[in-house]
């Protein structure tokens, strides 16, 4: 049989939402439970996929079938395309299988012609809202099918009402929308040169390309690699017959979450807007009214709709976020998905739902986006401050969080200023899906319009991103990039802060403090703790990071840069001097001088840790970093060595290298100046004994490790020289302490031979960060000036020094492991590149069995979340 690529919604359910997306399997789950959900069908993510496969084409296969099922759709509706007794309007929807908000295209009131419109005015004796539809109609086939661009029909609009000495759109009488839609009709055929299309079967077809074509838009395929969606997965097609929420004051159309979205308080949440239709509740165009509002209005639709809430939660086990249409008082449930919700709000409904009985702790550690953590160890505004500095406005608290940055007024403006290092608070009339980029870069977003449940509100939430919006008071002037707020006029550049938990508005730049983390947030990480098989350890190069890094949970640290101490004032003459060594004895007298500093450094990090282990990565760089650029340092550094200052320009630019990267560094400098490698063991070796001495309850095993390591032989050398170094140093002391020596697998030599590697090596750290550069072959450094390239091409999904190529660098990851565990069965594995706190790639870590994964203390609580969930899934 061929594949089947359209369903009726009584034909799909819940557990289809590979091919039917999310919206589509919600859309048959609900019309399987019986609720109240206007018929339709769902065109899969297959035929998406097809259409690409086809050159953006529907095949003719595909089409009958949409056509079949138009005809099934006629018969249970009892109403006909096109028709002119009782004709059937649709909606085009797009919903992936993850939802993604905003991300792509709509159309409603799709089927209608003059003829139809004519039909529809006269039959319900309501042309008002027959011309409305219309009118909205061609805007949206426009704009979306045609990519004409809203902003002619808005002025259009915006034209009208002025002549009519009106300000909503809802004061339009039906001749005024009659003459809107011509007016449209007109606009159209201007830009297309073409008459704008009657037969509502080339309107659906033309719909449904959009929609498919939409998939494939920028903001969308951002939206995708933020949020981990691959490209391949396609989008499906919901079309689905119209409830009309713009038939008059009868009706209306709103949005609603079962929870309170912003603080996962059990309480239902939405908003609601009579006499209107599908986007303008999101659109941020009128101020809608609370969805509590709506129980005195329409009490009997609103009791059904609480009904249908409980019943959606108790399927769903979590809090749903709803779109319903009230048409003459009855309700239409139009989609369920589950919410969107901030960080807190996630953590908070994740309790209350196990406290509830309705999930158990293991679901309940699934269900929360680990990525999202990060926003709730993020600073918040200084209390003190806050309080002394006077409001200047306040609005709706869309998105919780501190801002604080410099007005901008554009999304472009917003990312062009935070790429050269400004912090920006993008203030926008509303913002749109194509902003996305530039809300990103801001440190958060103030909106004059829109709701609670606005495009900003939604995507900034999503975000985990300050929002504050609907400020009504702000009396904006964009175009001369300026606002009045509270009588003060702020230009763009000046400073403001905004508390998106509040909904405050500040004049000025006000300190943040760090955010305390307790309850639900130490309760989740509770229930992670007990799921997951990785450990999670952490990149730390002080005891305040390490401090830090401990209070988020790490069980050790898995990388301490050494280098990073000899950028300090104190020690970068001494390691200056080493450099500029004629001799052995030159170096070892200047290094001398750094053993205390690094002992001490050593010292701080194994207190921090309380016994924890720490590995110690010896030094890294190439050595021109540490060498002087200014010729007053270089007059210094030539007179502490006796030297001229020739002489010391002639060894910096001996240093000079073509590719430093794959130059003079890692192991290659223990090689060549193996009394590096000693001081830096003596170091190691003698702090650990010092703070064994003070804390006998702790059993100090210190961990050496080994950069850049492409043949064993080198690794044989450089471990001969620490193990005869710390062997005298334990001994001396008449300890028995044991230490680990083990290296990097950073080089893909060194994972090419890890069974060679591991009969020198007590531990395996892969350096993702170089063995993706060296892999690759680009630079870490420099691969983001043509990575967009390769995103706009379809080449590479996502940044691969972010997001571990699983295929190419992660093959080499688990050779490694698998050769390395075959002659050293003891062998200790674990990871200390930046995807170490990637959820997906430490899913891939656990599964290739490292025992440990290492990332920078903030992301320490997103890699342990991380741990569990891929625990979680490997046990189904
Ligand atoms: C690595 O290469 O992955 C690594 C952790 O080392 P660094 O980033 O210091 O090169
Ligand atoms: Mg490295």
């Amino acid at each position: 049989m061929s594949k089947k690529y359209v369903y009726l919604f009584s034909e799909g359910n819940a557990n289809m939402r590979e091919l039917l997306g999310g919206k589509g399997a919600n859309l048959a789950e609900m019309t399987n439970i019986g609720l109240p959900v206007p018929q339709g069908f769902t065109i899969t993510t297959e035929a998406c996929t097809q259409y690409y496969e086809d050159g953006q084409k529907i095949n003719d296969g595909i089409q009958a079938e949409i056509m079949e099922y138009i005809t099934k759709l006629e018969g249970i509706t009892g109403k006909k395309f096109g028709d002119l007794e009782n004709p059937l309007l649709v909606s085009v929807r797009s919903g992936a299988r993850a939802s993604m908000p905003g991300m792509m295209d709509t159309i409603l009131n799709l089927g209608l012609n003059e003829d139809v419109v004519d039909v529809l005015a006269k039959k319900s004796g309501n042309p008002r809202w027959a011309w409305d539809c219309y009118r909205r109609f061609i805007q949206m086939y426009s704009d979306v099918v045609m990519e004409v661009g809203k902003k002619y029909f808005e002025q259009l609009i915006d034209q009208m009402k002025e002549a009519r000495g009106v300000t909503q759109d809802v004061e339009l009488t039906a001749d005024d929308l009659k003459e809107l839609a011509g007016q449209f009709k007109a606009e159209y055929k201007s830009k297309i040169g073409a008459d704008f299309p009657t037969d509502p079967k080339e309107q659906l077809m033309g719909a449904i390309k959009a929609v498919f074509r939409s998939w494939d838009n920028p903001r969308a395929n951002v939206y995708r690699r933020d949020n981990d969606i691959p490209y391949s997965w396609g989008t499906a097609v919901n079309v689905q017959s119209m409830a009309f929420g713009n038939m008059g004051d009868n009706c209306g159309t709103g949005v609603a979450f079962t929870r309170n979205p912003a603080t996962g308080e059990k309480k239902l949440f939405g908003e609601f807007l009579t006499n209107a239709q599908g986007e303008d509740v999101v659109a941020g165009i009128r101020t809608p009214m609370p969805i509590s509002e709506m129980s005195e209005k329409f009490p009997e639709a609103f009791a059904q709709f609480e009904k249908v809430c409980k019943i959606l939660e108790d399927h769903y086990h979590d809090m749903q976020d709803m779109e319903f249409t009230v048409e003459n008082g009855k309700l239409y449930m139009l989609q369920t998905r589950n919410g969107k919700r901030t960080p807190a709000a996630a953590l908070k409904i994740a309790c209350d739902l196990v406290d509830e009985g309705m999930i158990d702790e293991k679901q309940a550690v699934a269900m929360i986006d680990p990525r999202t953590l990060d926003t709730l160890l993020h600073p918040q505004f200084d209390g003190e401050v806050l309080k002394k500095t006077p409001v200047i406005g306040s609005a709706l608290a869309a998105s919780p969080g501190a801002a604080c940055g410099k007005v901008v007024f554009s999304a472009e403006d917003a990312k062009a200023w935070a790429e050269r290092g400004e912090k920006v608070v993008l203030v926008r009339l509303e913002t749109s899906p194509e902003d996305i980029e530039g809300m990103k870069a801001a440190q958060g977003i103030l909106t004059v319009r829109g709701g609670m449940t606005s495009h900003a509100a939604v995507v900034a939430r999503g975000m985990g991103k300050c929002c504050v919006s609907g400020c009504g008071a702000i009396k904006m002037d964009e175009e001369n990039k300026q606002f009045e707020l509270s009588g003060k006029t702020f230009h763009e550049g000046d400073w403001l802060s905004i508390d998106g938990s509040t909904g405050k508005i500040y004049d000025g730049a006000i300190p943040t403090v760090d955010a305390s983390i307790g309850g639900e947030f130490g309760r989740v990480m509770g229930w992670a703790d007990q799921y997951r098989r990785l450990k999670v350890r952490t990149n730390a190069d002080t005891p305040h990071d390490a401090a830090q890094a401990r209070k988020f949970g790490a069980e050790g640290i898995g990388l301490c840069r050494t280098e990073h101490m000899f950028f300090d004032a104190d020690r970068i003459p001494a390691i200056r001097r080493m450099i500029c060594s004629d001799t052995v004895e030159q170096r070892e007298a200047a290094l001398a001088v750094l053993e205390p500093m690094q002992q001490s450094d050593f010292e701080g990090i194994y207190e921090a840790m309380e016994g924890l282990p720490v590995t110690i990565r010896f030094l890294d760089p190439p050595l021109h970093e540490f060498v002087p650029t200014e010729e007053a340092d270089i007059e210094l550094l030539a007179k502490d060595m006796g030297k001229s200052v020739a002489e010391i320009k002639a060894i910096i630019a001996g240093l000079h290298e073509f590719n430093p990267m794959m130059g003079h560094r890692g192991c290659r400098l223990a090689v060549t100046y193996p009394e590096i490698a000693a001081m830096q063991t003596r170091a190691v070796i003698k702090a650990a004994l010092n703070v064994q001495a003070k804390h006998p309850e702790w059993t100090m095993v210190p961990e050496i490790m080994i950069p850049l390591v492409g043949e064993v032989k080198e690794l044989a050398y450089v471990k001969k020289v620490v193990v005869e170094t710390a062997d005298a140093i334990i001994k001396e002391a008449g300890s028995n302490m044991k230490y680990l020596v083990g290296t990097m697998i950073e080089i893909p030599r060194a994972a090419l031979t890890a069974d060679e590697i591991a009969k020198q090596a007590d531990f395996f750290s892969f350096g993702t960060n170089d063995l993706t550069q060296m892999t690759f072959g680009f630079s870490r450094d420099d691969a983001g000036k043509f990575l967009d390239a390769y995103y706009d091409k379809k080449i590479y999904e996502n940044d691969p020094f972010a997001k571990l190529d699983q295929t190419g660098v992660g093959k080499l990851v688990d050779m490694a492991c698998k050769m390395g565990r075959a002659t050293n069965p003891e062998l200790h594995l674990g990871v200390c590149g930046e995807h170490g706190g990637d959820p997906s790639s430490v899913e891939f870590f656990h599964r290739t069995g490292l025992d440990y994964v290492s990332c920078s203390p903030f992301r320490v609580p997103i890699a342990r979340l991380a741990a569990a969930q891929a625990a979680i899934k490997d046990e189904k």
